[in-house]
């Protein structure tokens, strides 16, 4: 056993090993090499911004720097709904933004959708094409003003998809789901889950296959434009009182949530959003993603188990924070919520509940831009990054060079 002062000892001499390493010539002339463009992030918009780069510059030296030891965001901790666009949510869209914006947004979500199918296997990702629902209960506007715009609606996704009808009243699946104080559900065949941590990692290894470089735990602080190019300010636990700096042609910053940091003035708030799982339930009565009230609850079958999230409703102030922990009254909420509709009278155990933070801002859109001169960006992809992030690097990397 070590007592104190061989704690404190031991303590300095590791410290000072660190604070004074040095990169060697080698590690000089490859990992830390100048790069074509450095992508900060590596959530999806950043693995897939990578993909679409190399795709569609194969020569181009490319970094991602991720402040994480794995993405630590929203990509690896949402609930996995592969979905573009719930009937209430939807009409809630075209009040908030206008029906051009609201019918772009779906078509970029379905584009994305559509990638994500042309790269992988619905194995790989643990795709389930078990179809999304949105709940309603009779008396609220969301069901009458959907009920009342169901044929608009589907005129425009079929513009969207060529499929007729795609929002169908499924009324009858009420009960075999075993539901309690739902009136109403309609149904969207083309929606489905999957598994966002394999999604991750799948990517991760198609796009270092490709040779793009993906550094972690380091945390870009600042940057600065040169006339030879941009250069980047880090800061690593490992290399702690060492001056690690990148310089790259092109930045790329795919920091959603967290922009402000590195880009002050950019219209990002951040918001956390909480999830729970339950442990496997016997017979569970219900297969797929389901929204209710404008997506504010989302719920949906992992194998037997139950995911829920959401109810962000319930403390809007409090969640406006890229603080990644759990609280009290959130989780309170998504448990009566279990207990009133999803599981009345069943067992239940809940066996993880975490969080994670999202971007949200004065619009909808994602913001895909360039931001001075060679530094550009692709964040704020709200709550359905999913289907967003294959559409969004497509169109960056169009507009990098
Ligand atoms: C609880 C929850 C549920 C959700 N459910 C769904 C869903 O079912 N379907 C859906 O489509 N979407 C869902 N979303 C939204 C979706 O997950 C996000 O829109 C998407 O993951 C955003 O991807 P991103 O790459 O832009 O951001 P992120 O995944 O947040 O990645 C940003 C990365 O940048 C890194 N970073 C930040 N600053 C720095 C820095 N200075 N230096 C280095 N690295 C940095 C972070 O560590 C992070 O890894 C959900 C989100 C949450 C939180």
């Amino acid at each position: 056993m070590f007592n104190m002062a061989q704690l404190v000892f031991t303590f300095t001499v590791f410290n000072k090993f660190y604070c004074m390493i040095q990169l060697s010539f080698w590690e000089k002339e490859s990992f830390f090499a100048p790069q074509d463009i450095i992508i900060v992030g590596s959530g999806f918009v950043g693995l897939w911004s990578a993909l679409q780069l190399k795709l569609k510059n194969p020569a181009y030296k490319i970094t991602i720097l991720e402040r994480g030891i794995i993405p630590t965001g929203a990509s690896t901790r949402n609930a996995g709904f592969s979905c573009f666009g719930s009937p209430s949510e939807l009409l809630a869209d075209v009040v908030s933004m206008g029906e051009d914006k609201m019918w772009q947004l779906v078509e970029m979500r379905y584009k994305g959708l559509m990638e994500i199918r042309k790269h992988f296997t619905e194995a790989s990702i643990e795709y389930d094409g078990c179809g999304g629902y949105e709940c309603f209960t009779s008396e609220s506007d969301d069901w009458n003003d959907s009920f009342k715009k169901l044929d608009w609606l589907n005129k425009g996704l079929q513009n969207i998809t060529g499929h007729k009808n795609l929002f169908t009243i499924t009324d009858e699946k009420i009960s075999q789901f075993g539901f309690r104080g739902f009136d109403h559900l309609i149904e969207n065949r083309l929606e489905a889950g999957l598994h966002s941590g394999k999604l991750v990692q799948v990517l991760l290894q198609k796009v270092q296959g490709l040779g793009v470089q993906v550094l972690t735990g380091i945390e870009v602080k600042s940057y600065q434009s040169h006339h030879h190019g941009i250069e980047l300010e880090t800061a690593s636990i490992a290399y702690e009182g060492n001056n690690l700096s990148f310089t790259t042609g092109q930045l790329l910053l795919c920091t959603n949530a967290f922009t402000r940091q590195l880009f002050p003035t950019i219209d990002i708030i951040p918001n956390r959003g909480q999830v729970l799982i339950t442990a496997p339930i016997d017979n569970l009565s219900f297969k797929g993603t389901f929204h209710f009230d404008k997506g504010y609850y989302y719920f949906r079958n992992v194998g037997n188990r139950l995911l829920l999230g959401g109810a962000r409703n319930k403390a809007f102030e409090l969640e406006n924070t890229t603080d990644m922990q759990t609280n009290e009254i959130i989780q309170t909420a998504l448990e009566e919520f279990i207990q009133q509709h999803l599981l009345p009278g069943i067992t239940y155990t809940i066996t993880d509940k975490w969080s994670g933070i999202m971007a949200m801002g004065s619009e909808k859109s994602p913001i895909i831009q360039s931001i001075s001169s060679n530094v550009y960006c692709c964040v704020r992809m709200s709550g359905m990054g999913v289907a967003l992030a294959p559409f969004v690097a497509k169109e960056i990397a169009t507009l990098m060079n």
